[in-house]
């Protein structure tokens, strides 16, 4: 379907931010429809991960709009925000399972702090998500008995355990191997047919980007270069845009240095 046919599922305007006196973002204008995988691109330092912060409704922004399922969330307040995040589902790097609770008890959390099911029913959700993202069978192992890309896949499971409409992915593939990292694409490809859901990935992966995109957004700087679809990133005359995509050695090393040094800060 093309995107002109549908509803837009969030819509950023004129977004201004800063970090103390320092502008981040310069007016930034972003729209995702309903059902489409949105990949939000750029180099280290571009901008990616505030924006992600400020759709997340994370921080206040200077000036701007964030509409999520409709709602400006620069003009919620808690409770509506919290009400909100039900509908928005997210993958963070390194995917922060509890040690100390099985697969299947953390895939349940969420269910068990803005639900009053019974726990019979949240272990049946918990089960169902896990065999969603090929987990079938694992729910009694401890995180510690799971690989890398298992962990990130029970993340995804416990992410999507209420249903949400919205799912935000950090850099899904940080730190997996090719292969796991495929498997992971192919996940998130499955929850937008299969669950109907909407899709905002922010990553610096060009071959994953290109792979799961409905429609690429470039962060320079703080600006959006442009929002297209892949052919159209690709086929772009924007000089910035095509050395991100050719990545052109010398700054690129640079920027992946410092991206795990700020990994590894957190
Ligand atoms: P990306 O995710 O694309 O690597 P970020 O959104 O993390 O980029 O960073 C954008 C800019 O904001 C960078 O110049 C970065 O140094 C700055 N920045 C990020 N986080 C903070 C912070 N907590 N305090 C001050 N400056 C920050």
């Amino acid at each position: 379907m093309a995107t002109s046919d549908r509803n837009p599922a969030i819509e950023v305007r004129d977004l201004v931010t800063h970090y103390g006196n320092t502008e981040i973002l310069h007016g930034v204008n972003v729209t995702v429809y309903e059902g489409e995988i949105m990949i939000i691109m750029g180099g280290s330092g571009s901008g990616k991960s505030t924006l992600l912060r400020y759709l997340l409704g994370l921080s206040i922004p200077t000036s701007g709009n964030i509409s999520i399922l409709g709602k400006d969330i620069t003009k919620l307040d808690a409770m509506e925000m919290q009400e909100l995040r039900k509908n928005m589902g997210v993958a963070f790097q390194g995917g922060a399972l509890l040690s100390s609770m099985t697969v299947g008890e953390n895939v349940q959390l969420p269910l068990f702090e803005h639900t009053r099911l019974d726990r019979k029913t949240m272990q049946i959700m918990a089960r169902m998500k896990l065999e969603v993202v090929n987990l079938g069978g694992f729910e009694d192992l401890m995180p510690a008995q799971l690989s890398g890309g298992m962990i990130k896949r029970a993340a995804v499971a416990r992410a999507i355990v209420m249903d949400p409409k919205l799912m935000f992915f950090d850099e899904p593939s940080a730190g997996l191997d090719p292969v796991v990292a495929a498997e992971l694409d192919e996940l998130i490809l499955r929850l937008r047919d299969a669950m109907q859901m909407t899709i905002v990935v922010v990553t610096h992966e060009l071959q994953s980007a290109f792979k799961i995109a409905d429609r690429i957004t470039v962060l320079d700087r703080g600006n959006i270069l442009m929002s297209g679809t892949v052919e159209e990133v690709r086929a772009s005359g924007n000089e910035r845009i095509q050395s991100l995509l050719n990545r052109r050695p010398s700054t690129e090393e640079l920027a992946a240095d410092e991206y795990l040094e700020r990994l590894t800060r957190i």
